[in-house]
């Protein structure tokens, strides 16, 4: 029996667990191997003196009486084998968790008197599973988490992790897809090898990853949607065992994109077909962008404007000047336009509706400018001026714009004491030639007449139809007495004239009478004109085809 115990002692010593046999009674440990006195810190002596939870859980009381699963009574009391954990305080503090298990052993009558109790600290093992449980919790939620499809293959395409964005962009539940679909079948034909090639290149991130590869995929029903695609080659051992993939849908940031194409085209389009110059301008006056037709009208050939200071093209009128018009662009009725002139490369004057908005982008202010080029509208404006001022039939000023240019003979006259006269022609007997050649000959003679008048006046004098064949002519810088030689010569010309009339166009006399009128001080406009009206209906009435000088009227006659 000595021998036996110590043989058993000698096996007990050997096993790793912690063993130790406690009087099932009073819990005195009668016996307890190397692996226990070492965990416990204890000596043999010690401990056989000894209660088991005074050396294990370190208090005064039996497990039981301290709230605790006690494994020596309960297998003492059932006569069979009782397991439990226990959470122990450690000698540094902490805690253990202790795995039990308490063997009854029955002696010759049946009573258990003595437990064999096999204890084992497994704290470290339930640390690291607790790791594992929290990492593979961490792990779950970034798979159910992700927004991107994460999707794992072994090495021959067999799908064994599929998570719920994968679901969502490739329309397979991860039942349908783990086990059961190829991965190559998540792409178009040829999509697989392409990716798997690229994954072995140096490209896209280095060999064995794939990093931001844009590629297609095509979901469960056959839709091709593109995506990101990282992919990273996965090892055991040293072994590949597969690949993990994360995708990412970019179809909506494409739909974006081209979107964004979409409007940039047409605002190209809009911007380079306006027949308005449109120009950017930037805070300190560069142009940024023009379009074709600002190159065109300001004759830089292709981005040669591009740069330039816009006051290059601006003119420098009042209202023209570049910070007036940024000054202007700035207040609420900016959008609107003023009229200004600019300057092309080669100096030629353009008239310019111009208008000029601010904005503000990045933080910068530009402003964006349009210029329309007006000259067109500007020539026909003076032309349909020039329509207004001059009679259709004659060619020559019309009655409305004798009193505006002799206001400024009156004007000179009066401030810089120079003189001016107008001369009053009435042609003689002009209703007989409407009588005998018909109105169209009347016409035709008042042509031909105007003619004659307009090859007979200075460069500075003007002629107008006055009315029906009567007509003014002004002459600048001449006192009444001077234009006695003009007028004169002018009734000369026309009696040695002849004017065709119809229908064969025989050649017919005419004669005028003219009444001549100069500025006296403190005259009017009308005086003038009424004192040039009475001479010329002297000259009517002293036999037509003369010249009468209103001064002639006033003075008396001289015998
Ligand atoms: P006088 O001046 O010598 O006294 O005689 P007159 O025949 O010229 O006199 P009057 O001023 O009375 O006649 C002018 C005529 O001129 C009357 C009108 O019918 C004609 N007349 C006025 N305007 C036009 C025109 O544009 N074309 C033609 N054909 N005739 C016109
Ligand atoms: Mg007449
Ligand atoms: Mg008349």
């Amino acid at each position: 029996m000595e021998k036996d115990s110590g043989f058993l002692s000698l096996v007990f010593d050997n096993i790793r667990e912690n063993i130790v046999v406690v009087d099932a009674e009073n819990y005195m440990i009668l016996h307890a191997n190397r692996s226990f006195i070492e965990s416990y810190g204890i000596s043999l002596e010690e401990i056989r003196s000894k209660r088991c939870y005074e050396v294990t859980h370190r208090i005064d009381k039996p497990c039981r009486d301290a709230g605790e699963e006690c494994p020596v009574r309960l297998a003492a009391d059932t006569g069979r084998v009782a397991k439990c954990l226990h959470l122990h305080k450690s000698k540094e503090g902490g805690s253990q968790t202790i795995r039990l298990a308490a063997y009854p052993i029955r002696e010759p009558d049946g009573t258990v008197r003595r437990v064999v109790e096999i204890s084992e600290d497994i704290t470290e093992q339930v640390t690291l599973q607790e790791e594992i449980r929290k990492k593979s919790e961490f792990l779950d939620n970034i798979l159910k988490n992700s927004p991107d499809a994460i999707i794992g293959n072994d090495t021959a395409g067999n799908i064994f992790l599929f998570n719920a964005s994968a679901e969502g962009i490739f329309g397979y539940t991860a039942a349908q897809a783990i086990g059961r679909i190829r991965a190559s079948a998540l792409y178009p034909p040829g999509g697989a090898r392409e990716v798997k090639e690229y994954i072995y290149s140096e490209s896209y991130g280095g060999r064995g990853r794939l990093l931001d590869f844009e590629t297609k995929i095509v979901s469960s029903t056959g839709k091709s949607i593109p995506i990101r695609l990282s992919c990273e080659l996965l090892h055991e051992g040293g072994r590949e065992i597969g690949t993990i993939g994360f995708f990412h849908d970019i179809s909506g940031r494409l739909a974006l994109q081209n979107h964004l194409a979409e409007s940039e085209t047409k605002f190209r389009t809009l911007f380079e077909t306006a027949s308005d110059a449109i120009l950017s301008v930037d805070e300190d006056g560069l142009i940024l962008m023009a379009n074709r037709a600002a190159k065109d009208i300001f004759e830089y050939p292709s981005q040669q404007i591009v740069g330039l200071d816009v006051r290059r093209l601006l003119g420098s009128g009042e209202d023209g000047t570049w910070e007036v018009l940024a000054r202007y662009a700035s207040r609420p009725e900016s959008g609107k336009y003023v009229e200004s002139t600019a300057v092309s490369r080669f100096g030629k004057k353009i008239p310019f509706h111009i208008s000029v908005s601010e904005s503000i982008s990045g933080g910068k202010r530009f402003y964006t400018v349009i210029m329309r080029d007006v000259s067109q509208i500007k020539a026909y404006e003076e032309d349909l001026q020039v329509l207004a001022n001059t009679d259709s039939l004659t060619r020559l000023f019309n009655r409305r714009q004798l009193y505006p240019i002799m206001q400024n003979e009156l004007d000179r006259a009066v401030r810089k004491k120079i003189p001016f006269s107008v001369l009053l022609i009435d042609i003689d007997y002009f209703k007989k030639f409407n009588d005998t050649y018909g109105h169209a000959g009347g016409d035709l003679l008042l042509v031909g007449f105007a003619d004659k008048l307009r090859s007979a006046i200075r460069q500075m004098d003007s002629a107008f139809r006055f009315g029906g064949e009567e007509f003014v002519v002004l002459l600048p810088e001449t006192t009444d007495q001077e234009a006695r030689i003009p007028a004169e010569r002018f009734r000369q010309l026309i009696a040695d004239s002849r004017f065709p009339m119809p229908p064969e166009g025989r050649p017919v006399p005419v004669t005028v009478s003219v009444g001549i009128a100069g500025f006296r001080n403190g005259d009017t406009l009308d005086d003038v004109i009424r004192h040039a009206d009475l001479a010329m209906y002297a000259a009517k009435s002293g036999g037509r085809n003369r010249v009468v000088n209103y001064d002639q009227l006033t003075k008396p006659e001289t015998p």
